[in-house]
């Protein structure tokens, strides 16, 4: 399970996460929605501590951070194996061929030895659609298949959650499929994932659940369908309406 309670985040005077609030069950998923600026990026990257909140608690299932507290370098790096990251642009080490960049971390993070790393490594590809590429370089690879890429790399960590920030948006609507492809069949296996998205689809087709957020905070949050077919609030209907 993942616990956000009364999250706030301040940049200097400026309120970007004020008093958030939401759990999500192991195996749900919860597409993230709302107007640019709304905090949506903020709060994931709070969640995994990329950004430090300024006050409230993050659970990860018994990984507790009181967000007031300095955190202990113990909890952060296992707060960040826990729950995965992927982000828009994916930030895929040039140099290195598509195994070593998937591989890579499982060495360094869970010292697991190469040749058990480059097998689950081989997997994960598989499982992407992608292990004819292992031994490109991500340059000879489309953007779809790069965040294909970046999908496997976090997902070797092996976290018990994924968190997803608009990974579709830098890319063209059919290489934007391959990856919602992926995240589908990820989220049919039960995966917890927190996805921040502009794909009215994926947040009603494939999420069980939608926040939506406006100027740092939740103002809607409830079943998928519902949400999406008959938003409550008016600045969630005029949201809905500007991106349909
Ligand atoms: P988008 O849909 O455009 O990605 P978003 O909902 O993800 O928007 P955030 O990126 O979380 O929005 O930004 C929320 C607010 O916080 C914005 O007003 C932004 O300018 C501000 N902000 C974000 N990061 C910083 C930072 N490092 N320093 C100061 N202000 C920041
Ligand atoms: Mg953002």
């Amino acid at each position: 399970d993942i616990r956000v309670d009364s999250v706030s985040k301040r940049y200097g005077k400026h309120v970007v996460l004020d008093d958030i609030n939401f759990r999500i069950k192991s195996g749900e998923v919860v597409a993230i929605i709302g107007p640019s600026g709304s905090g949506k990026s903020t709060l994931l990257r709070c969640i995994n501590y990329l950004e430090p909140p300024n006050s409230g608690i993050i659970a990860v299932g018994d990984l507790q951070m009181d967000c007031e507290a300095r955190p202990a370098n113990t909890d952060l790096d296992r707060l960040r194996r826990t729950v995965g990251m992927v982000f828009q642009s994916f930030n895929l080490f040039p140099h290195l061929t598509v195994l070593r960049n998937v591989s890579l971390a499982q060495e360094r993070v869970l010292k697991r030895p190469r040749k058990e790393a480059d097998e689950r490594s081989m997997e994960l590809l598989r499982r992407v659609g992608l292990a004819d590429k292992s031994e490109q370089y991500p340059s000879r690879c489309s953007g779809g298949q790069q965040q294909r890429i970046a999908i496997a790399r976090a997902l070797a960590l092996d976290p018990k959650a994924m968190l997803f920030d608009e990974p579709t948006s830098a890319l063209d609507p059919e290489l934007g499929l391959e990856v919602l492809t992926v995240m589908r069949e990820l989220a049919e296996t039960g995966m917890t994932m927190i996805v921040v998205t502009h794909e009215m689809r994926f947040a009603e087709n494939v999420s069980d659940r939608v926040i939506v957020m406006a100027d740092g905070r939740i103002i809607e949050h409830g079943e998928s369908a519902a949400i999406m077919r008959s938003p409550q609030t008016a600045r969630t209907q005029q949201f809905l309406h500007a991106v349909r």
